[in-house]
């Protein structure tokens, strides 16, 4: 293993890191390695992980589909923890949350590996990646709070590759971010299991879960994994949590953008979430192994959420393109109470305790200023 220091730039400003480099031979030892949870050991020195649905039976030397998991000597490791690949400061509305904390900024970072498959990655670079295959910087959990506290960030970001799989790194963050008053946002797929998911979620204040699309089909071709645990999760969030969460639907020409579909999934947010859990439709553009599909016209963002505004969803939103659809609008008076143009926003009209400033209507979301109180969880 070989170290050295980096400094890197983010919107011009300066983060120093302690690069780790491991080469194979260099992985095996288990030393600074993170001992996973949620996993049993079962015969033959296999361990059984039961961190999301996959259910991966990992021989020893072996890793699980995420490639990040790692059986080392009958004991699961989690290679990606205090190993970040990715770290940025974004806009919350990058994520995209537009009920959370609008027009801050977020401390985002991100792993390698991940547990779906998905053929239209747009961060296949370090999703599809092992850990030894990315440059990757040492970072403990006290360490990225004091980087987000230094450039001032109200929450941190678990974004980028699939959190679930680095879920020890985030328990662990989480919990120091909230003693220093920061919030955190999970930016995720929603496969985990239920075994897990309380574990991770309680220390989470907000989450942006990919809807993919919203059949197993898809799902199962497309994702390589199924839809159905993605709206377990979802209802768990729901009925279950104090988590703030909005769900994005990336549309692929000819592969989950049909009118019957859209329907579909916003007739069972209505039914299964409520009226009020914010619907993000998105571009996608091609990449990873979807490069011969078309981009997403924008014509079909703007059928899709006149289709859920009219099935009674309060807030739907246009991502991934210019366009005016991603203001908030009050579903009482219709006025423009947060106004975006890209990830940019240039004004908001709601007040801290959730009222549209011109009818007083209650806005679903999050909207104190930072550092009004500090955690709803530890
Ligand atoms: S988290 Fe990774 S190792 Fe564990 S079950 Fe899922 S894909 Fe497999």
């Amino acid at each position: 293993m070989r170290t050295r220091r980096l400094t890197i730039r983010i919107l011009g400003l300066k983060i120093e890191l302690k690069v780790v480099r491991m080469n194979a031979a260099a992985s095996t030892p288990t030393s600074g390695l993170h001992v996973a949870r949620w996993w049993e050991e079962i015969p033959d020195k296999k361990t059984h992980c039961y961190l999301c649905p996959r259910h991966c039976r990992i021989g020893e030397g072996q890793t699980g589909f995420c490639f990040i998991r790692k059986n080392i000597g009958g004991a699961l490791y989690n290679l990606g923890y205090a190993r970040p690949a990715a770290v940025q400061i974004d806009p919350i509305e990058k994520k995209p949350l537009n009920h959370f904390m609008p027009g801050t900024r977020v401390f985002s970072m991100g792993t390698a590996g991940c547990n779906m498959g998905c053929f239209f990655c747009q961060n296949w670079d370090i999703s599809k990646s092992k850990s030894d295959q990315v440059r990757s910087a040492h970072l403990d959990p006290e360490g990225v709070v004091s980087e987000a506290r230094r450039y001032q960030c109200p929450s941190l970001a678990f974004t980028y590759n699939e959190p679930t799989i680095w879920a020890e790194y985030v328990v662990d963050i989480s919990k120091a971010a909230h003693q220093a008053g920061l919030k955190t946002v999970m930016v995720t797929n929603g496969y985990i299991t239920r075994e897990a998911f309380f574990d991770v979620y309680r220390h989470i204040d907000a989450a942006n879960v990919d809807l993919k699309a919203f059949t197993e089909k898809f799902y199962a071709r497309t994702t390589l994994t199924h839809l159905q645990p993605v709206l377990d999760t979802l209802k768990w969030l729901r009925h279950e949590t104090s988590v703030w969460f909005e769900l994005t639907n990336l549309m692929i020409p000819t592969l989950n953008d049909g009118e019957d579909e859209t329907r579909q999934l916003c007739g069972w947010v209505l039914e299964n979430l409520g009226d009020d859990v914010p619907l993000h439709f998105t571009a996608f553009h091609p990449d990873f192994k979807l490069r011969d599909q078309p981009p997403t016209p924008p014509e079909t963002l703007h059928r899709a959420r006149k289709i859920a505004f009219d099935m009674g969803l309060k807030f739907v939103y246009e991502g991934n393109i210019y366009s005016d659809g991603g203001n908030t609008i009050c579903p009482v008076c219709k006025r423009t109470l947060v106004k975006r143009w890209w990830h940019e926003v240039s004004d908001v009209r709601i007040s801290e305790d959730g009222r549209c400033q011109f009818c007083g209507a209650h806005i679903a979301g999050y909207f104190r200023r930072p550092g009004a109180d500090v955690s709803r969880h530890d």
